[in-house]
């Protein structure tokens, strides 16, 4: 330890005095991203589109805490929900610095029977729902002031391993993943020299209502659990751990990237023994 300025950097919550807005914040990774943001020191705003109660509840416990959060409704997938979402939490704070662009649903058919509906219904959130919400943010980033020693503002997509993994009978959610992180990557490069920084995280399988069939029995889960080199399912804070680093300055020369959150799914397991 060279000096107490830098001790007292070091004992300093990651994200202390920034400002974040987490969609999808209710239930499963939105709901444990918002209270990880949170408890690393940054007020949220605690998006919802059903289940209110919940996100109504995690704004008191984050204010109980002593935090600050608002819980706040819009359907991400509508272009002035978006603009009213943003500017109620840059009203709320003062500004805006993370956005993390989580929301995301599932409708799955075979290629055959699949509406058009399901299809533009997974389109509208998982991908336009997202550019609607890194558009507004980047507004706002841009009517804040320049920060010394870090990004002005940063976003993280909420993506998949499906970005990478193609998924028969799930071609809308694979096709907007896809979308997702050249959006991303995109943003990444456009952002850059106004220091704006735009990631990624890619969950694999983790443990919420989006995909509770592959996890709510043991044969369900042990059928999965050969899909996981790390031979175990995801939480949802293992998600909110890497969301709260890509989010912080220490993470300030990283942009453009995907963080795989997996346990290895990734990484082709089919393959041991095999190929
Ligand atoms: P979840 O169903 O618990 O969360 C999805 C959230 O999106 C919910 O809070 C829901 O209310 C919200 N939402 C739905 N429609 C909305 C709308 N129109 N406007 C605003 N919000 C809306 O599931 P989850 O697993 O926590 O999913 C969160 C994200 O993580 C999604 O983008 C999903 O694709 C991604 N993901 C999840 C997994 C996994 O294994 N659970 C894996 C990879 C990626």
């Amino acid at each position: 330890m060279t000096s107490g300025a830098s001790e007292t950097q070091a004992a300093r919550p990651l994200l202390a005095g920034r400002r974040a807005l987490v969609t999808g914040a209710s239930s499963g990774i939105g709901f444990a991203v918002a209270r990880g943001l949170a408890a690393a020191g940054a007020a949220v705003a605690v998006n919802y589109h059903s289940h209110g109660e919940a996100a109504e509840g995690l704004a008191e416990e984050i204010r109980a805490a002593g935090g600050k959060a608002v819980a706040l409704k819009a359907d991400v997938s509508k272009e002035d929900d978006v603009a009213g979402l943003v500017d109620r939490t840059v009203a709320e704070f003062g500004g805006l610095d993370v956005l993390v662009a989580n929301s995301g649903i599932q409708k799955d058919a075979p290629v055959g029977e699949m509406t058009l509906a399901d299809w533009n219904a997974v389109i509208s959130l998982n991908l336009t729902g997202q550019f609607l919400c890194c558009r507004e943010a980047i507004r706002a980033f841009r009517a804040g002031p320049e920060r010394q020693g870090g990004a002005r503002g940063s976003i993280v997509c909420m993506s998949s391993v499906h970005e990478l993994i193609p998924w028969a009978g799930h071609v809308n959610y694979a096709a907007a993943k896809g979308g997702v992180r050249m959006m991303m990557q995109t943003l990444a490069q456009e952002m850059a020299p106004e220091r704006v920084r735009v990631n990624a995280i890619a969950p694999g399988a983790i443990r919420t209502p989006i995909n509770k069939e592959a996890w709510g029995t043991p044969e369900a889960l042990e059928k999965l659990l050969h899909l996981i080199p790390y031979g175990r399912i995801g939480e949802p804070e293992d998600v909110a751990r890497a969301a709260t680093w890509l989010a912080s300055d220490e993470a300030d020369y990283v942009t453009g990237v995907t963080l795989f959150v997996d346990g290895g799914m990734s990484l082709y397991p089919g393959f041991v023994g095999n190929g």
